[in-house]
């Protein structure tokens, strides 16, 4: 077994499922970081249920700023139990099966296995490997990182499935509770109360028109070229023959990174206000709990620029949240690229294929030696 498959049968062996500690898979890559001669930081944190996350960081030099930051995130999905060799890499017609096999732990192979291949002491600008915890649950450990900005970065490589294809911008993602109040009362005296599932459809029509309006706000880079919304879970009522006393529904989005994240949010409020001019009595709460940034770098980007050289790709866009984002926090111009295909991602069977993965290892190294060897 080649060496790169080797350690990526080492990463897929420690279950890392984002709702268990991610302890194990750090002491692994502290060790793997330690041979490599890296000084390595520990960044803590307890999660929403109280258990503790790290999020690691080794570098080339003790530093405050690094030139070059490779990230990878340590936790997955979870792995459905008939999934029996989730956790042992299978290699099967050219590809490499595994639960992280290609999210993102194909990549954490590949970056460890570039950085053995070059003498880091040689390098003349530091170099940082970052892992994060959590990014399967909202990018929690990222997040943790922005706020806490232990480190300056000045370029990141995100690790993502994205078949090699360098990615230069992502879409954010925003997510709402609607809680619309009304009062019961019996559906024969419909005067006597108010039905807060047809106050809720007043407002779900507005965001219809909003979605709408969205379009004009074209960003050509992406598919579809504006910010999208959508209503995905709706609840409300008690019996079919009382009016509704609330009803709760969740107003997702998805702004292009040009747009902030409280502009669907500000047109919404408006549309609550104007419900609330016709009807004194309309009650409304909005809670929202998620307001991720995209990200975008410039296509002429010398980040972008390297990158499309080393692929022979051209760079695109992608409509989902990365941890991209939490890194330009810290001060860094992003790319989003990694081994694997982000559709096979999070299914049972999750693979990545051989020679993207050791094609991968070679695209990092050469990064590294372009950004850290090379002065000026
Ligand atoms: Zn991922």
């Amino acid at each position: 077994m080649t060496r790169i498959k080797q350690t990526l049968a080492e990463l897929v062996r420690i279950d890392s499922v984002s709702a268990g500690s991610n302890a194990d898979i750090v002491e692994y890559l502290e060790r793997r970081c330690a041979d490599l001669g890296l000084v390595t930081r520990r960044f803590p944190y307890l999660d929403d249920y109280g258990i503790e996350k790290i999020n690691l960081i080794a570098l080339t030099k003790d530093v405050a700023e690094v030139e070059l930051a490779l990230v990878g995130h340590t936790d997955t999905v979870p792995y459905d139990p008939i999934w029996t060799d989730a956790t042992n890499l299978t290699e099967r017609d050219g590809k490499l099966y595994g639960r992280g096999s290609c999210d993102t732990k194909g990549f954490i192979a590949a970056a460890l296995t570039a950085l053995e291949t070059i003498d880091l002491s040689q390098l003349t600008k530091p170099l940082a490997l970052i892992f994060t915890a959590d990014e399967e649950i909202g990018l929690r450990g990222a997040k943790q990182l922005a706020l806490e900005k232990p480190l300056r970065v000045r370029y990141s490589i995100v690790g993502e499935p994205t078949s090699l294809k360098p990615v230069r911008a992502g879409k954010g993602y925003s997510l709402a509770e609607v809680i619309v109040k009304g009062r019961e009362a019996h559906s024969a005296y419909p005067a006597l109360g108010a039905s807060a599932i047809f106050r809720a459809a007043r407002l779900i029509n507005r965001l219809e028109i909003i979605a709408r309006q969205l379009r004009q706000d074209q960003h050509a880079a992406f598919d579809p070229p504006y910010t999208t919304l959508n209503v995905g879970l709706i609840h409300g009522g008690s019996a079919k023959n009382v009016l509704a006393g609330e009803c709760r529904f969740t107003l997702e989005w998805r702004p292009v990174p040009s747009q902030p994240s409280e502009h669907v949010l500000k047109l919404f409020q408006a549309a609550i206000q104007e419900e609330t001019q016709a009807d004194p009595d309309f009650q409304c709460e909005v809670d929202a709990s998620r307001a991720d940034s995209g990200f975008e770098t410039p296509p002429d980007s010398p980040l972008i620029k390297l990158l499309e050289k080393l692929t022979g790709k051209g760079s695109s866009t992608v409509a989902f949240g990365t941890e991209a984002a939490q890194m330009m926090a810290l001060g860094s111009v992003s790319v989003v690229i990694g081994p694997g295909d982000i559709r096979e991602a999070h299914r049972t069977g999750e693979f990545v294929p051989v020679d993207e993965l050791e094609r991968c290892a070679e695209i990092l190294k050469e990064s590294v030696m372009q950004i850290c060897l090379i002065s000026g």
